[in-house]
């Protein structure tokens, strides 16, 4: 029998983007098809030559958390974007990733916020214990160390990116990994968790855990239970955030759909 349609798969900077064409009249059942698993969907588009093809566009989730996960439009995003223009702008950090996030629940917004920069290190380290970090997290050998200390500089400084982002041009930074390089990148600092802590009064799991478990906040409970989150900088959101929502009871994460397009976009032509 003929395959009834053809993959092809591209690596875009560390976003794995699964490209799927068949012939438009073809039903496809895409939950039968191995490496569209833990993919989510992003857009379609027919291609009108004479072989009327569609072709959709699935990216693949490092974490998928007991969520509903959908590539959307909102004007919730226009609202964090402003967030994220303001960060940028004031520190004048240009880094490829800066999330922001917002619960919402019934059209009303509960919390907002953007990945708070200051909390980026945007100079070349000085302390010898981040060094040795670096070194023991990627099994360094002094001489790739001493190579990473001389170059770094001219990498990261005025360049407007965090050490962990600039650290990509050396050695291999997988996402959602390494975020120890950088108190920014860090998983209290991303923007779903965040503002869950904000909503508390809290900047860390330790003291949200506290804060949740208290009586005093049943209201505050109740109003993040089967509440949405929006989120925007990135095509997913991480494990760390996906705890930290499971347990106030969020129901469904959209990630914004044009920013997704519009970094395959950016970044595909270096691929090509
Ligand atoms: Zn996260």
């Amino acid at each position: 029998m003929q395959p009834t349609y053809t993959i092809s798969q591209k690596n875009i900077k560390g976003l794995k983007l699964v490209i799927l064409s068949y012939k438009v009249e073809t039903l496809i059942q895409t939950n039968k098809i191995p490496e569209l698993q833990q993919c989510l969907f992003l857009h379609k588009t027919v291609q009108t030559m004479e072989n009327r093809q569609n072709l959709e566009f699935w990216i693949y989730q490092p974490f998928w958390g007991k969520f509903e996960l959908e590539y959307s439009v909102s004007p919730y995003f226009e609202v964090l974007q402003k967030l994220i223009t303001e960060q940028r702008t004031k520190f004048g950090y240009k880094g490829c990733f800066l999330t922001g996030s917002m619960f919402v629940k019934d059209n009303q917004v509960i919390t907002a916020t953007a990945q708070d920069v200051s909390k980026h290190i945007m100079q070349t380290p000085t302390d010898q214990k981040w060094w040795s970090m670096l070194q023991s997290m990627y099994n360094l050998e002094d001489s790739k160390i001493q190579k990473i200390k001389q170059n770094l500089p001219k990498v990261l400084e005025g360049s407007g990116l965090d050490v962990r982002e600039a650290l990509k041009q050396f050695i291999t930074i997988p996402s959602g990994t390494g975020y120890e390089l950088n108190p920014g990148s860090h998983e209290d600092n991303h923007s779903e968790a965040k503002a869950l802590y904000d909503f508390f009064g809290v900047n860390n799991e330790q003291d949200f855990d506290k804060a949740i478990a208290n009586p005093a906040n049943l209201e505050k409970l109740e109003q993040l239970k089967d509440s949405t989150c929006y989120l925007t900088g990135h095509w997913w959101s991480c494990k760390d955030c996906g705890r930290k929502m499971a347990k106030v009871g969020v129901k469904k994460v959209i990630i914004n759909k044009n920013w997704v397009l519009e970094y395959i976009l950016e970044n595909l032509k270096w691929f090509d």
